[in-house]
């Protein structure tokens, strides 16, 4: 008989927040939409493998956005229903969609969250700890007992706040993504190449620096690599983006048997398209709408355009 998707063991769990979010452009508002690094990295995630989503919402998250995450087959069995009031987070951006200004963030249920995994997570052999705080990485990292892949995000709140967690994060870590600002504030250095060596030295393997419509950069003990971000005619809310590479990258990694330096690079592909559609629409709107022929159409023109 059939296995029931539900009975699935997972290759891929991913931790982080999950809310509604306000976001402001100069075209338009659009308030309480599905926002979350963890909604953002499964959604991406989900064209690869089937993750597991780990995270918490409150008794008012609709239950519109649940199914929406289960059209793209997350496993939801890691999803905690509290008492209290969802994470919400608001922002607006500046006319060039480059530089925004978070303008509330109230952590809610987030503020609580001890996540337990359930059993069938446990075994997951990928764990991507999207940004959150470090605490709820660690406590997810310590309940894991078959690993070969654990990679981290995170943002400038936590480099301020919980400097020390986060560090010991990055110890435990084979792939630290991050920001080139947050790269800057985390590691003191000015220039990015100082910055990925000060990171590989705290204990990754690989040290991806994130640079928006700039693309990324893979730095590894094997040296740089340089991949460009794939050019949008318009881009609508940039919100997500980094969260959707990482999870593209890593549903790419999670299906792989071993991980080497050269698929790596390949997911990194895969992390740039798939990131190029979340910010051609709102929330997960897109991601939401496109399939895996889509994503493959644009890898198609993406490597035609970079081929040099
Ligand atoms: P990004 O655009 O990649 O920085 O990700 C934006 C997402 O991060 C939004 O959907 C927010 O809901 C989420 N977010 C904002 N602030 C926090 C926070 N303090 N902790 C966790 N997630 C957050």
């Amino acid at each position: 008989m059939k296995a029931k998707p539900d009975n699935a063991a997972v290759k891929l769990v991913v931790v982080g927040s999950i809310g509604l979010d306000t976001v402001t452009t100069s075209a338009t508002t659009r308030r309480n939409v599905l926002g979350g690094s963890v909604s953002y990295a499964c959604a991406a995630a989900s064209f690869f493998t089937r993750p597991g989503l780990v995270g918490v919402v409150g008794r008012d998250f609709p239950t519109r956005y649940r199914a929406a995450l289960r059209s793209r087959r997350v496993d939801l069995r890691g999803l905690e229903s509290a008492a209290g009031r969802t994470f919400r987070w608001s922002c607006a951006y500046e006319p060039n969609l480059k530089e925004r200004e978070t303008l509330s963030t109230a952590l809610n249920v987030l503020a609580d969250f001890a996540p337990e995994l359930p059993t069938a997570y446990r075994h997951s052999p990928c764990l991507f700890l999207a940004n959150i705080a470090p605490e709820v990485q660690l406590k997810v990292l310590s309940q894991m007992c078959a690993l070969r892949f654990v990679a981290a995000d995170t943002m400038d709140l936590w480099i301020r706040a919980t400097r020390p967690a986060l560090l010991k994060v990055i110890r435990q870590v084979d792939l630290f993504l991050i920001n080139d600002a947050e790269a800057r504030a985390l590691t003191g250095e000015e220039h990015l190449v100082p910055a990925a060596r000060h990171l590989l030295k705290l204990g990754p393997r690989y040290v991806i620096i994130k640079k928006g419509e700039h693309g990324s950069m893979l730095f590894s003990r094997q040296g740089v690599v340089l991949s460009p971000a794939y050019p949008v005619d318009l881009v609508r809310d940039p919100t997500g983006a980094g969260d959707a590479f990482a999870g593209a990258l890593l549903g790419v990694l999670a299906r792989a048997g071993s991980i080497t330096s050269a698929l790596v690079r390949r997911a990194m592909l895969y992390g740039a398209i798939t990131a190029s559609f979340t910010v051609e629409a709102f929330s997960l709107e897109k991601l939401l709408a496109i399939r895996r022929a889509d994503i493959e159409a644009r890898a198609r023109q993406f490597r035609r355009m970079i081929r040099c």
